[in-house]
C-alpha cells in the first residue's frame, strides 16, 4: 500500500470525493482518500440527491450555484451520469413576510446571473399542477433547482480525481491521527500507516469521531432525517407520458419539500418535533441500514400535504428512507483550516451535500493550494465558532437550525436557543436598565435599550422594526449629550517582543502608531483582499493593542500565527480586556470628573493609562459612532467599579446606555463601512475606500502591497459610493441591485436608516466609471426601485 501521500482526505461520501477531485483539478495529484467502507457510506447513499440555489447567505447561493453547474462537468470528464433532472423549482410563499424574503432574494440573484423568478399563483398552477395554489401568494421560480443520483454524482468525483491522479483506498478505516513535530501527520489504519502533510476531516457522520483523535471537538450533531416515496401517481405519470417532468416544490410553511420519482412522488420534511441522533457518538458499525420509519413525528406535516398536494393522499407509500445527516449550530458547513491546528482541514457538516459539495471541495482546494479562497466564506468558515463553544450549546443550536430549515429568517431577528452563554459582569444591571440583547460569538450584546412603554421584544422583519423609537432615543442621546456602551464585542489582541512593530509593519498594510497613538490599519491577503480592518494602539514602544470585530477572533487569530515571526508575543485577550465606551459632545467632560489626568491633553487617535475612578484603564480618543468619544479598556474584574464610576459622573449629564442598533445607525451619516459588509475578502482596500489608510509611504514588503500598489496604478473597476435612498418603510440591508441606465450595475453593502440625519442611507459598490458627484440611481428593496442620489460629503 502507498504510504506517504501530500493530502489525506478521510471519508467517502460526496463531501470526501469532491474535495478530492477538486485538490486534482487545482493541481495537486499526489492526493489519497481514505474510506472505512465502500464509498457513499455515510449519509451520502440515502440522499435524496435534490439540489437548489436559494440560501440566505449571498456567497453560500453562489457556491451552490457553482455546485450545480459542475455536474454536467463531471459527466463530461468521466463518461459517468450523475442521473441529472434539472427540473426547475418553486418555493412558496403564503404569507407576506415570506413573500418579502422570496422578493428579496430574487432581487440578489439578479446581479449574481441566477435567472430566478417570482411567479403568481396561476403560474405556479401551471408550472407545478399538483400543488393546490389556495392561500398562496406567490412563489421563487429557480430553473436550476433539480435532483440527481446520490451514488452516481459521488463515483463521478471519485472518477474524475482518479483520471487526474489520485489515489482511493476502500475499506480503510482510519483509527488514529497523530502529528510530527514538523506538523506533518501519521495515519494509523486498519491497513497500516500513512504519512501525509495534511488531513481532511471529511468524515461526515463521524466527523466528531475522527476529529477527536486529533484532540478537535467539531460543533456538530447528526439529525434524523425522513422522506416518503409514493407508488405511481396518476397526474405525474400523466405528466411523463406526455414527455414532461414535475418541478420540486418546496412548501415552507408545510415544512416540506416534494418532487417527482420515477411515476409517483419523493416528499421529505423538516417537522419541528425533529430528534438528534447519536448525540454521545455515532456507532463506527452504523453503516448501510436505516432508521425504523416513524409516522408519529411527521403526523401533522403528513396531515398539511395531503391538504397542499391532494395526489398525495391517494397514493400508496412505497417506500420510506429514514436516515441521519449532519448540521452546525447554524446549519452551514464547517470548512478550513482548523484554528489552532497546523495542516488539519475541515470539510464537515456538510447539510446539502448536493448543493453544497462542489463549492466546499472548490473552496478548501483553494484554500489549502492558493493560501486562501476566491470570496468570502465566513458563513461556512470552521473558525466562526470559538473555543467557548461545546456539546451543551451545540445540542439546542442544531435542533433550532433543523426546525428553522424552512423559516423566514429576518435581518434583524435574534434566535432564542443557547442564549446567555457568555455574559460580560454589566449583564445583569444592563438587564434591569431594558437591554434587548443580541447574541454575537456567543456573547450577549445589547441591541437596544428598552424603556417604559416600548417594546421589549424586537419583531423580526425585512421593514423598519418596532426597535426603531429606542433607537432614534439612543442616537440622539449620543448626539447631543453622552452615551455609554460597552466594548466587550471588540476583540483585542496584545502584540509584544522586541519584533513586534516590524512584524505588525508585515501584517498590515496601515501604518504603525509611535508610542501613546493609535491608527487605523487595514490588514490584506496576499492577493489583497481585505481581511481585518483593525485598530492598532501603541501603548509603549514593543506593546501594542489590536482591536476588531470579536466574531472574527478565531479567523484573525489563525492568520497571526500562521503568519508568527521570532521575537513576537501574541495573546488573545479578547475576554480578558473590557470596559466601556463614552461618546458625544458631553463625553470628555465628563471624563474629566473621573481622573486626575487631564482629558483634554488626550489627542484624537491618542492612547492613555490612566486612572478612571479607582480603575487603571487604557483609554484611546476615537468612537465608531463618529462622535467625540473615548473607549475605557479596563480588566473585567473592576468593570462594574469602573460602570459605578462613570455612571454617577454622566448623571449630572443625563448619560444613558446606547446599543447595537443606535451604533449602526450613527456610523451610516459618518460614512464608516463596517467589517464583513463592506470590508471583507470579497473586496479590495481600493475597491472600498479602505486605501486611504494604506502606508505605501512606510518601507516594510506589507502582505498584499503588489496588490495594492497595482490598484493605485490602474485604479480597481469598482468604486463604493453612498447614496440617500428614497425608501419608503424598509431600507438597504445588503446585496440589494443598483439599477443605473436601467440596467443592474451594482449592488448594495449594507444600509439602514440614519436617526441623526433622517435619511435612509445605502452603500454600494457600482462602476467606477458610472461615478459622478451626481449619480442618481434606483435601488430594489422588497420588489420597490426607489430613487436614490449619491452623498459626497457625511451628514454633520
Ligand atoms: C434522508 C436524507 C435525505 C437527504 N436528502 C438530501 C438532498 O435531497 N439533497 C442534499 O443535498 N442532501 C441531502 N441529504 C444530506 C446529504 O446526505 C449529506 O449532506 C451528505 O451525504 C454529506 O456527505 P459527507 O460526505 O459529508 O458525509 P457522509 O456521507 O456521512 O460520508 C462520510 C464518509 O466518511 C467515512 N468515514 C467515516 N469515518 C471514517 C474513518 N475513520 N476512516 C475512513 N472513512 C471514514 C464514512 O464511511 C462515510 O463514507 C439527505 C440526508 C438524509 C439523511
Amino acid at each position: 500500500m502507498q504510504t506517504t501521500t501530500r493530502v489525506a482526505v478521510i471519508g467517502g461520501g460526496v463531501v470526501g470525493c469532491s474535495v478530492l477531485y477538486h485538490l486534482t483539478k487545482l493541481g495537486w495529484s499526489d492526493v489519497m482518500l481514505l474510506e472505512r467502507s465502500e464509498l457513499t457510506s455515510g449519509s451520502t447513499w440515502h440522499a435524496a440527491g435534490g439540489f437548489h440555489t436559494l440560501n440566505g447567505d449571498t456567497n453560500m447561493a453562489a457556491l451552490q450555484g457553482y455546485t450545480i453547474k459542475l455536474y454536467k462537468e463531471l459527466e463530461a470528464i468521466t463518461g459517468l451520469s450523475c442521473g441529472l433532472h434539472h427540473v426547475g423549482g418553486v418555493t412558496l410563499a403564503d404569507n407576506q413576510d415570506r413573500f418579502d424574503m422570496l422578493v428579496a432574494e430574487r432581487a440578489k440573484h439578479r446581479y449574481m446571473g441566477l435567472e430566478t423568478e417570482i411567479v403568481g399563483p396561476e403560474e405556479i398552477a401551471k408550472i407545478a399542477p399538483v400543488t393546490n395554489i389556495e392561500g398562496i401568494i406567490g412563489a421563487l421560480y429557480d430553473p436550476l433547482d433539480g435532483h440527481l443520483d446520490p451514488s452516481g454524482t459521488t463515483h463521478a468525483y471519485a472518477k474524475a480525481a482518479r483520471m487526474a491522479g489520485a489515489t482511493i483506498k476502500t475499506h480503510c478505516k482510519v483509527l488514529q491521527t497523530t502529528q510530527r513535530s514538523d506538523g506533518t501527520w501519521d495515519i494509523i489504519t486498519n491497513k497500516g500507516s500513512i504519512h501525509a502533510e495534511h488531513i481532511v476531516n471529511a468524515a461526515g457522520l463521524w466527523a466528531r469521531e475522527v476529529g477527536a483523535m486529533a484532540g478537535i471537538y467539531f460543533p456538530l450533531l447528526p439529525m434524523e432525517h425522513q422522506y416518503i416515496v409514493t407508488e405511481e401517481v396518476p397526474e405525474i405519470a400523466a405528466i411523463i407520458d406526455a414527455g414532461g417532468e414535475h418541478p420540486h416544490v418546496t412548501d415552507p410553511a408545510g415544512e416540506s419539500y416534494l418532487r417527482q420519482e420515477g411515476r409517483g412522488l419523493c416528499i421529505g420534511f423538516y417537522e419541528k418535533l425533529c430528534r438528534p441522533w447519536s448525540v454521545d457518538g455515532t456507532p463506527w458499525d452504523f453503516g448501510h441500514e436505516l432508521l425504523p420509519d416513524d409516522f408519529d413525528k411527521i403526523e401533522d406535516s403528513i396531515a398539511f400535504a395531503y391538504k397542499r398536494f391532494p395526489a398525495l393522499e391517494r397514493a400508496g407509500v412505497k417506500s420510506v428512507i429514514h436516515g441521519p445527516f449532519t448540521f452546525a449550530p447554524d446549519g452551514n458547513p464547517l470548512v478550513g483550516p482548523v484554528p489552532g491546528m497546523r495542516n488539519y482541514w475541515s470539510a464537515c457538516a456538510v447539510m446539502a451535500g448536493f448543493s453544497q459539495g462542489g463549492g466546499v471541495g472548490l473552496t478548501l482546494a483553494q484554500w489549502m493550494i492558493e493560501g486562501e479562497p476566491e470570496r468570502d466564506v465566513f458563513a461556512m468558515d470552521c473558525a466562526r465558532f470559538g473555543k467557548w463553544i461545546t456539546p451543551g450549546y451545540t445540542l439546542p443550536k442544531v435542533i433550532e437550525n433543523y426546525q428553522r430549515r424552512f423559516s423566514v429568517s429576518h435581518p434583524n431577528e435574534e434566535l432564542p436557543a443557547a442564549r446567555g452563554v457568555r455574559r460580560t459582569p454589566m449583564y445583569e444591571t444592563f438587564t434591569e436598565m431594558g437591554a434587548v440583547w443580541g447574541a454575537q460569538f456567543g456573547l450577549e450584546v445589547p441591541n437596544y435599550f428598552s424603556h417604559p412603554g416600548e417594546p421589549d421584544f424586537e419583531t423580526p422583519s425585512f421593514r423598519r422594526s418596532n426597535a426603531w423609537g429606542a433607537t432614534k432615543r439612543e442616537v440622539k442621546t449620543v448626539r447631543q449629550g453622552v452615551g455609554i456602551n460597552e466594548v466587550h464585542n471588540f476583540s483585542k489582541f496584545l502584540v509584544t517582543g522586541s519584533n513586534a512593530r516590524s512584524w505588525l509593519d508585515r501584517m498590515m498594510a496601515g501604518r504603525i502608531p509611535q508610542p501613546g497613538r493609535l491608527s487605523l490599519a487595514p490588514m490584506l491577503s496576499h492577493k489583497g483582499k481585505i481581511i481585518g480592518d483593525f485598530t492598532v494602539s501603541c501603548i509603549k514602544e514593543g506593546t501594542f493593542q489590536l482591536t476588531a470585530s470579536y466574531a472574527s477572533q478565531d479567523y484573525h487569530h489563525r492568520w497571526f500565527l500562521h503568519n508568527m515571526q521570532d521575537g513576537v508575543q501574541l495573546e488573545n485577550i479578547s475576554d480578558h480586556r473590557t470596559g466601556f465606551q463614552i461618546a458625544g459632545p458631553k463625553a470628555a467632560e465628563l471624563l474629566q470628573t473621573c481622573t486626575t489626568t487631564q482629558v483634554s491633553s488626550i489627542k484624537f487617535l491618542g492612547v492613555v493609562e490612566m486612572i478612571v475612578g479607582s480603575t487603571a484603564c487604557l483609554v484611546q480618543q476615537l468612537s465608531y459612532t463618529g462622535d467625540h468619544g473615548f473607549e475605557i479598556y479596563c480588566d473585567p474584574m473592576a468593570q462594574l467599579s469602573l460602570w459605578d464610576t462613570l455612571w454617577n459622573a454622566g448623571q449630572p449629564h443625563a448619560i444613558a446606555p446606547f446599543g447595537m442598533r443606535a451604533m449602526m445607525s450613527m456610523r451610516l451619516d459618518r460614512f464608516f463601512g463596517s467589517w464583513m459588509s463592506e470590508f471583507s475578502p470579497d473586496y479590495t482596500a481600493a475597491e472600498t475606500g479602505l486605501d486611504r489608510f494604506i502606508s505605501f509611504k512606510k518601507n516594510t514588503d506589507f502582505i498584499g502591497r503588489s496588490v495594492a500598489e497595482a490598484e493605485r496604478v490602474k485604479p480597481p473597476n469598482r468604486q463604493l459610493v453612498v447614496f440617500e435612498v428614497d425608501a419608503i418603510d424598509a431600507d438597504v440591508v445588503a446585496y440589494e441591485p443598483v439599477f443605473i441606465d436601467d440596467k443592474v450595475q451594482g449592488f448594495c453593502t449594507s444600509g439602514g436608516y440614519s436617526h441623526h440625519a433622517e435619511k435612509s442611507i445605502a452603500f454600494a459598490l457600482v462602476p467606477r466609471s458610472s461615478v459622478t458627484d451626481t449619480l442618481a440611481v434606483e435601488i430594489e428593496i422588497l420588489g420597490q426601485r426607489c430613487k436614490a442620489s449619491r452623498l459626497m460629503e457625511p451628514l454633520l
